[in-house]
């Protein structure tokens, strides 16, 4: 460390969460790392990319700072892999699956590897013939693509990531696939298919058919045939009820989605990656990263001097990592070098809204949420592009098709939801509000140890209103809402995840991805336990109709364990 240069501070669950996952380990299990030689680690091995010597050494001080300080953190793949043997970096990866045997195992076989290094798969199943079609080879009849997604699952179940993270999986299939009404409910029961998210990839066709109160076809994919009708409105209830009940299935708008592919002369998007964000071509990998927004509020003002800058650093991070990445099967090393995608996202939204006393759920948050999407899109790039310059246009550009300034990355922009990441940082996770202000833990039978809110605490001591009682008494009731003694201004800024309303969360979601993102957006629609179907049914067809390309909702309780808990007394 240069004298000169401020020691960061850790929080003990950073330290923790380091230390179990992150900090390399001698062969006895002893940590060999801190948090500056970890971020140098992965400094010097994405800036080795460049050989210029004056310029590579700039580079690398200037990754060192923005990761050692939080500005920016990669994705825990990189932060764990980089300059280590396994050395691969991308948290997310597409892979298709043929409808053959040869096919289905191919694709378990290569997420499998993909596991291994940490990375996330997703898959669409909607290539595979129905349950019933017939097989010419056996002339028997098919088991159909939910009989195949228990194979993956069951893969997925004995395979640790690296020993780091457990593998997670996006299953889709189609809204028009025969088989589409198993698919709704096969999470119904929740001890099923845990290490997958499904979605329905929901067409326009089918919005439509919603609207009309109408039938749609349903279509065998295996002769492109169509096989029968459904009606709209009925299977829309049945995904209605059953986000309902547990918050699955999440559904994609597919053709939302392709309107958006950057490269449509290399094919169509069928799926994501598990928590959603990214949408990829069949055997495309993602490497992604996230800017942390909570630490460019200056004097009250947003420091867009310094976000630039850092911004600017991280689409050449992201881009260098392309080409020192190890990619799991030679495929996904073809595809990805061939749009060359990253996946820039920010985290500590809600950190900066707060730090600028901004309600996240207002029109006003909504407003700076985009304008500053939009800038940090924008600055992203104009770096591409001049990386492009520089070093040339990912490959597959094609100026007669690409209706785009040639630039270095076919995709730029994602928000992930930085689960692990924000608890290193100590910041509100993705785009997301913070899920509770004041947290009871109990410590021992009887010890409640209270955790607040660490920009709450400022602001109640700073405005005269902290007192153990009153934090006790948000930790009871959940919230920050209708105490007397919290100022109105505060009560509206410090909102958390179950105050906002439904519509709020899918129309910040909604503004953030028309101002800037090119991908997709990992968020959770919130809705609380008393929420109807019909409120289900509204998230749904409003994120539809906002230009979101997929939505997740979540019902306070309704899954059979929930990890976080707002209310003391159920914690
Ligand atoms: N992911 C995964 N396994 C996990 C968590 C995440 O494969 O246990 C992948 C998945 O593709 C997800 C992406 O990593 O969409 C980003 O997740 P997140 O931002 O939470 O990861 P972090 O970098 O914070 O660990």
């Amino acid at each position: 460390m240069t004298p000169d240069m401020k020691k960061q501070v850790l929080t003990s669950t950073a330290e923790t969460v380091l230390a179990r996952r992150y900090y390399l380990k001698d062969s006895s299990g002893k940590c060999v790392e801190t948090w500056e030689t970890l971020a140098r680690r992965v400094a010097d091995c994405v800036a080795a990319v460049d050989k210029d010597p004056e310029y590579h050494e700039q580079l690398r001080d200037n990754f060192f700072d923005m990761i050692y300080h939080m500005d920016f953190l990669p994705n825990s793949p990189c932060l764990m892999n980089a300059g280590t043997d396994i050395g691969q970096l991308s948290a997310c990866f597409v892979l298709p699956i043929e409808d053959s045997m040869d096919g289905i195992f191919t694709a378990i076989r290569n997420g499998a590897l993909v596991h291994k290094t940490g990375g996330g798969t997703g898959y669409s199943f909607s290539r595979l013939r129905s349950k019933n079609a017939s097989v010419r080879s056996t002339q028997g009849v098919a088991s159909g693509p939910l009989s195949f997604a228990a194979v993956f699952d069951a893969a997925t179940e004995t395979i640790k990531q690296g020993g780091k993270r457990r593998g997670a999986n996006m299953g889709v299939l189609r809204i028009d696939h025969p088989d589409i009404m198993d698919f709704i409910s096969a999470k119904e029961d929740q001890s099923k298919f845990n290490n997958f998210n499904f979605s329905v990839a929901v067409t326009d066709i089918f919005m439509q058919a919603l609207e009309d109160d109408d039938e749609y076809d349903l279509i065998e994919p295996s002769n492109g045939k169509v096989v029968r009708q459904l009606n709209a409105r009925v299977v829309f209830d049945k995904i209605i009820d059953l986000a309902y009940h547990n918050g699955e299935p999440g559904v994609l708008f597919i053709d939302t989605a392709n309107r958006d592919n950057s490269t449509p002369q290399l094919g169509d998007f069928e799926a994501t990656n598990p928590c959603g964000e990214q949408w990829l071509l069949p055997y495309e990998s993602c490497n992604l990263g996230s800017v942390n927004l909570a630490r460019f509020v200056k004097e009250g003002k947003i420091d867009f001097d310094r976000l630039r800058k850092i911004v600017e650093n991280a689409t050449v991070f992201l881009d260098n990592v392309i080409d020192c990445n190890r990619f799991p099967i030679p495929e996904i090393q073809e595809m990805t070098l061939q749009t060359r995608k990253i996946g820039m996202g920010i985290m500590g939204l809600h950190d900066l809204l707060i730090q600028l006393a901004i309600p996240y759920g207002s029109e006003e948050g909504r407003r700076v949420s985009g304008e500053l999407m939009q800038f940090i899109r924008d600055v992203a790039e104009e770096r591409s592009i001049r990386l492009a310059e520089e070093k040339g246009p990912f490959p597959a550009y094609d100026g007669l098709v690409n209706a785009y300034p040639p630039r270095r990355n076919a995709a730029l922009t994602s928000i992930q939801p930085t689960g692990t990441v924000s608890m290193i940082a100590d910041c509100a996770s993705g785009c997301e509000p913070y899920f509770s202000i004041v947290m009871v833990k109990h410590v021992m039978d009887d010890d409640r140890l209270i955790m607040v809110n660490k920009h709450f605490e400022e602001v109640a001591r700073k405005e005269g209103f902290y007192s153990e009682e009153l934090m006790s008494k948000v930790a009871d009731s959940g919230t920050v809402m209708g105490h007397v003694e919290i100022p109105e201004k505060w009560q509206a800024v410090f909102c958390t995840a179950q105050d906002i309303a439904p519509e709020d969360h899918i129309r910040m979601q909604s503004v953030l991805q028309k101002n800037g993102v090119d991908s997709s957006i990992s968020k959770t629609i919130n809705l609380p336990s008393d929420a109807t179907r019909d409120d289900v049914e509204f998230a749904y067809l409003t994120g539809y109709r906002l230009g979101c390309k997929g939505l997740t909702v979540y019902r306070d309780g309704s899954r059979d364990s929930q990890v976080l808990n707002t209310k003391a007394s159920s914690e």
